[in-house]
């Protein structure tokens, strides 16, 4: 497991991470985020889905619950479950065709999908301590291992 622990200050750093992982991402992965409202989520999706050319504005798919990006080689799809009020939801929306595409999935507030979420490959946590972040990435599989070894050039930068 490779984990990388990062204090960050203001929103242009946290889309600094989501651009570095952007960088050095697979065409196929999960990524769970974790964090409270505010913490940072979506900003990060937006820094990663604009790394990849992605023009315009990136917002929580709050209603919608996911949000599509066709992004040059890369399909992405950006969940947000604050609001599926039951995991049985996910498979009535078709969502298990999504995560068996090849696609990377980012998915905001995966404690809601319950058990019809496939295991995440990497793991971001954010955390607010004061004005900062705390970003916390682990991965969880050798797809995750390889993608977060990648990426430790422009995260430590
Ligand atoms: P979430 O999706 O987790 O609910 P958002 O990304 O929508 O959170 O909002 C996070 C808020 O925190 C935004 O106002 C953003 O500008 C701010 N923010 C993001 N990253 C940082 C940071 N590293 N330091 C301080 N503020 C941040
Ligand atoms: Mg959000």
């Amino acid at each position: 497991m490779v984990q990388v622990d990062l204090l960050t200050v203001g929103a242009a750093e946290t889309e600094a991470i989501g651009a570095c992982l952007a960088s050095t991402s697979p065409t196929r992965a999960m990524v769970y985020l974790h964090g409270d409202l505010g913490a940072g989520k979506t900003t990060w999706v937006r820094g990663f889905a604009q790394a990849l050319g992605h023009q315009g504005v990136v917002k929580s798919p709050t209603y919608t619950l996911v949000e599509p990006y066709e992004l040059g080689n890369i399909q992405l799809f950006h969940f947000d479950l604050y609001r599926l009020h039951d995991p049985q939801e996910l498979e009535y929306m078709g969502a298990r065709d999504l995560f068996g595409a090849q696609a990377v999935c980012l998915i905001e507030w995966p404690e809601r999908g319950g058990g019809e979420l496939p295991d995440a490959d990497l793991v971001v946590q954010l955390r607010v301590t004061g004005a900062h972040r705390q970003v916390f990435l682990s991965s969880l599989t050798s797809i995750g291992e390889r993608w977060l070894t990648a990426a430790q050039a422009c995260l430590t930068t």
